[in-house]
């Protein structure tokens, strides 16, 4: 069996629904398919709930909003048929009732229980439709299949347990074709959990391992993975195939092609994950495997934007690499920051980390009790892979650089925004 991934933008309107179903019947193995919420949905309904927990009334029309983008895909698909728009009403019903029920809680467990909603809608669509062109299509609740921890938004997945109910769910006894959800899980008591922006991928990857799948496709509108960012660098180049590390160092620098978690259980498995285009699909894309070779080793652009340089430095004087070192690391973990970049020296360290403004003040904040902490915003990382004198002349040309780091297959450069 394959696991194939659709994303935002391969379900964003009727038209590449159908688009889907195309690609969906030229493959004749079972399948596991995880898809999406809609286009924007998710960046929609994340307004509607700062709305919601700002007490603005506008949240009921920015919901409004995302209820009719979802019916004139509905009405688009199966016209005057009443099933399918009873199925999107009622899960919309559910939703606005918990709204205005519901005793607000923490941000981040409101997000899941609201936002988790996207993927619930896309999928009822996307396989109502299957349904009228496939005999055998099964709609699973990922919510109760995966399971996880109560870290909201970033939950940690109970691989024991959730291994359990996927292999049981999903055993191809009556259905060839699943239908699910990405991103999106569910604790013990019942609670919808996500596992970061941009997760699918990730869930398709648990999926894959779970059920030793033979590949991933993760169908996306670019032709597979490229050397650059093609609005950064128009004459970007597709590559062939990239080994799991490169591809795990390509994410990790900020490359958007795939969710940087979606590697390991990939990798654990040896199980291979394709990027191919979802307007092209007749074409080969890029394979991510354990033998691949660079066949010919090109240098590979990376930037991460929105980033803090943070600079830590002992009030005492004494030197960073001691215990200072496990002490400032904890902090960071305790903040819920993740480390792009390290840099130390005797008695300082640079940190690079993405800029998210609330975590990194009381990140601040605490490490000034104990040290002078000063920080450096609006930069960007600059990476690249296997890099050469005139791919580094490229990227920094004219550019203000704070801080340089080479190893012998990567250089990065944070600098500042222009
Ligand atoms: N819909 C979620 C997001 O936009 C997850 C995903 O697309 O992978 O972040
Ligand atoms: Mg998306």
């Amino acid at each position: 069996m394959k696991v194939y991934k659709f994303g935002g933008a391969s379900v964003k309107d009727a038209e590449s629904i159908r688009n889907l179903a195309k690609i969906v019947k030229a493959e004749s193995d079972n399948l596991v398919i995880v898809v999406s919420a809609f286009g924007k949905t998710t960046n929609a309904l994340e307004r509607v709930l700062k709305a919601w927990l700002n007490g603005e009334n506008k949240y009921i029309t920015l919901l409004d909003e995302v209820y009719m983008a979802h019916l004139s895909v509905v009405m688009d698909l199966f016209g005057q048929d009443g099933e399918v728009r009873g199925k999107i009403d009622l899960s919309f019903a559910l939703l606005r009732d918990y709204l205005l029920t519901s005793i607000k809680g923490e941000y981040d467990f409101e997000y899941d229980q609201v936002v988790s909603y996207g993927e619930i809608w896309s999928t009822i669509i996307v396989a109502e439709y299957l349904k009228n062109n496939f005999q055998q299509v099964y709609w699973c609740d990922i919510r109760e299949t995966i399971m996880t921890d109560d870290r909201y938004r970033d939950a940690n997945v109970l691989w024991s347990e959730s291994t359990k109910r996927v292999r049981s769910i999903f055993n191809f006894r009556k259905e060839r074709i699943y239908i699910t959800q990405g991103f999106i899980g569910g604790t013990a008591t019942g609670k919808a959990t996500t596992l970061g922006r941009e997760g699918s991928d990730y869930t398709a990857a648990i999926l894959a391992n779970m059920l030793d799948a033979e590949c991933v496709v993760v169908w996306k509108d670019v032709p597979g993975i490229l050397n650059a960012d093609p609005k950064w660098f128009p004459e970007a180049q597709k590559l062939d195939e990239i080994s799991y590390r490169e591809a795990v160092e390509m994410s990790f620098s900020g490359a958007k092609v795939i969710h940087p978690k979606t590697i390991k259980p990939l990798h654990n498995k040896n199980i291979p994950l394709y990027v191919r285009s979802f307007l092209t699909p007749e074409a080969k894309g890029t394979v991510i495997k354990v033998d691949a070779t660079l066949r010919k080793i090109m240098p590979v652009f990376i930037r991460k934007e929105e980033q803090i340089l943070i600079s830590i430095l002992p009030k005492d004087f004494s030197f960073v690499m001691g215990d200072n070192l496990s002490r400032i690391f904890h902090t960071f973990i305790t903040h819920g920051i993740k480390v792009n970049l390290v840099e130390a020296s005797a008695v300082s360290i640079d940190v690079c980390v993405d800029d998210e403004r609330s975590k990194v003040d009381s990140l601040i904040n605490d490490f000034r009790v104990e040290y002078s902490a000063v920080y450096n915003e609006n930069v960007e990382l600059l990476s690249i892979r296997h890099y050469t004198p005139e791919a580094m002349t490229r990227i920094t040309k004219g550019r203000e650089i704070l801080l340089e780091q080479r190893t012998r297959s990567t250089v990065r450069f944070v600098v500042r925004k222009e």
